[in-house]
């Protein structure tokens, strides 16, 4: 299907245009469907699959950028990732006016990230440690969360974030959309979507 088959805002096909996206690529084609009726997802997908607007298309046409609160979240395992991925979502964003998004990582001041999330955001992307250290502070609240993504899950495991992202996922909210995206399909994985998530599409490419 072209993008224009799956159901996209005017605006959101005008910036894929603009932004040279011709054609949904795999990933996108069979992902897309159900992150935009909000069901949960489990994603096999590579770096260069296109994983990013696989999921950043679906998050940025489904949230109300009037509503001042985190609807967004983005788990990922390295601060590297957490910028690129931010820096995409932003330039998928400009489809919607007033969009704020916010990478969180560790290995920076945290002060200066507590003033952003002070003057609100709508999507927020980080590395797990961060993310837990906003949450104990309470600078960041999940309790208006809509969709929670885990980009590169297996790596994020392997690099020992089983716990951090297990203590995440129990403060969102019970009723939410989980999306898993992961190169391999490793029994903590499969274990991790099990628990987690709630009769997910499975997508393979
Ligand atoms: P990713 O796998 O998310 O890291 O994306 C890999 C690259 O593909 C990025 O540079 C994207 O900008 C680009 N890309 C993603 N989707 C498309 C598409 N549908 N058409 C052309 N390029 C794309």
């Amino acid at each position: 299907p072209s993008f224009s088959q799956l159901g996209l805002s005017e605006p959101m096909l005008a910036n894929l245009s603009r932004l040279g996206f011709e054609n949904p690529t795999p990933i996108q084609s069979g992902a897309l469907p159900h992150a935009l009726a909000g069901k949960d997802l489990i994603a096999m997908a590579q770096t260069g699959s296109g994983k990013t607007a696989a999921f950043g298309i679906g998050l940025v046409e489904r949230l109300n950028p009037r509503r001042f609160s985190v609807q967004g979240l983005v788990l990922c395992p390295t601060r590297e990732l957490a910028d690129q991925v931010a820096k995409s979502l932003r330039e998928l964003a400009r489809a919607r006016d007033n969009v704020k998004i916010l990478s969180l990582c560790g290995g920076v001041a945290i002060g200066p990230q507590i003033g952003s999330l002070s003057h609100g955001a709508h999507i927020v992307v980080g590395t797990p440690g961060r993310i837990q250290d906003h949450l104990r502070k309470g600078t960041l609240k999940l309790d208006q969360l809509i969709t929670l993504i885990l980009d590169e899950a297996d790596r994020m495991l392997d690099m020992g974030f089983q716990d951090a992202v297990e203590d995440i996922i129990s403060q969102a909210p019970a009723k939410r959309q989980t999306l898993m995206f992961s190169a391999t399909w490793p029994d903590n994985i499969r274990k991790l979507s099990e628990q987690y998530q709630h009769a997910p599409a499975d997508v393979r490419i």
